[in-house]
């Protein structure tokens, strides 16, 4: 008799759960552009009614970041600070001075090979409609990479000094991951749990999409930009950036260079086709991947050792391989044929 009962219990109950996945709505995301690139912010189907909002708040965040640290932008206090290269410190806002201190730090960590002040390298391998791309002289590298040191950045109290004239800070390889971190904390203070905030492929979730699912994000395949080597499942609260050349580049005699440069050659960076960093603030990712696509990744897993940061590298070889952390394993769904292998020296 109690079986009769109970099996019909577990099925309605089955039935109401699967009903539930069923109604859950989809997340919604808005998409609008910043600092440069394309930005989204997706809240799960219930907090629809807040989307808005959390736009609202995000953009204005990316916003006021975005006027300190741009270096396209004269008035910025970047700017300012690549000006008074040689003359004088000047004050530049909190976030900035923190941007310059985290730089600073992984300047560090990597040894020398994120350097944010790559801005004169950054330069001369930037060519403009104006000037065929062709690769700079000797002479040409050899001047400006003497004015790349990021342990020269003076910081002291609310202000910032580069001592050497010529001398300037990008922070591309950093800004948008901290911009992200800003705004995940913006939207946690509006009360939000879940959401993702994407800035250009600088992504940070909090909470997960739905009942149990978790945020999944997925890894471009590099060789070929409209389809994916895998999947990844992203923890609550965590971060992942990518980098890669097969976006920004210049293709001399045949060969294609990127916008990461290797601050010990003052070459594009050269060996990988892109790499993708999880860690706990999108900060850390974003200066990692801009690292380790420098580094590589014999000398990566060294630098990855010393944190909590796990990735994929993606050697610059058809076909695709995955070169993983072992961390990440149990977080990645690789998409057909790609080839997942244990990172050399792990
Ligand atoms: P993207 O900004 O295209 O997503 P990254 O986060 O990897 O890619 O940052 C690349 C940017 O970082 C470059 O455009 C440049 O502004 C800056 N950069 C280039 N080389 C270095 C380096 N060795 N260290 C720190 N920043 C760098
Ligand atoms: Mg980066």
């Amino acid at each position: 008799m109690r079986i009769k009962y109970h099996v019909p219990e577990i099925v309605i109950f089955g039935a109401f759960l699967s009903a539930c996945a069923l109604i859950e709505p989809e997340p919604v995301t808005r998409t609008f552009a910043s600092m440069g690139t394309r930005t989204s912010v997706t809240l799960p189907g219930r907090d629809a009614d807040r989307i808005a909002e959390a736009e609202a708040r995000t953009r204005e965040v990316l916003g006021r970041l975005e006027a300190e640290m741009s270096v396209y932008r004269p008035d910025s206090a970047v700017s300012r600070l690549n000006r008074l290269a040689g003359s004088g410190p000047t004050e530049v806002p909190a976030d900035t001075l923190r941007v310059l201190e985290l730089s600073r730090e992984y300047g560090r960590l990597t040894g020398g090979a994120f350097d944010v002040t790559v801005g004169p390298l950054v330069r001369l391998w930037r060519f403009g409609k104006d000037r065929p791309p062709s690769i700079p002289s000797d002479k040409a590298l050899a001047e400006q990479r003497a004015l790349v040191d990021y342990s020269k950045i003076r910081l002291e109290g609310r202000t910032a000094f580069l001592p050497q004239a010529g001398m300037s800070v990008d922070l591309g390889g950093i800004a948008k991951g901290y911009a992200v971190d800003q705004a995940w904390l913006e939207c946690r203070g509006l009360g939000l749990r879940s959401f993702l905030i994407d800035l250009g492929g600088n992504i940070r979730v909090s909470g997960t999409p739905g009942n149990s699912t978790s945020w999944n994000v997925q890894i471009r395949n590099p060789f070929d930009t409209s389809s994916t080597l895998g999947t990844l499942n992203l923890e609550p609260g965590w971060a992942v950036a990518s980098s890669g050349q097969y976006e920004r580049y210049v293709v001399i005699e045949g060969r294609r260079y990127g916008h990461i440069i290797d601050p010990r050659t003052g070459y594009p960076a050269a060996g990988l086709a892109a790499v993708t960093v999880v860690a706990a603030e999108a900060a850390i990712a974003d200066a990692l991947s801009t690292s380790l696509f420098v580094l590589g990744p014999r000398a990566g897993a060294v630098v990855l050792k010393t944190t909590k940061a796990e990735a994929v590298f993606i050697p610059d070889k058809e076909p695709a391989e995955l070169w993983v952390t072992p961390g990440i394993e149990k977080r990645l769904v690789v998409a057909g044929r790609g080839a997942v292998r244990r990172l050399p020296g792990w």
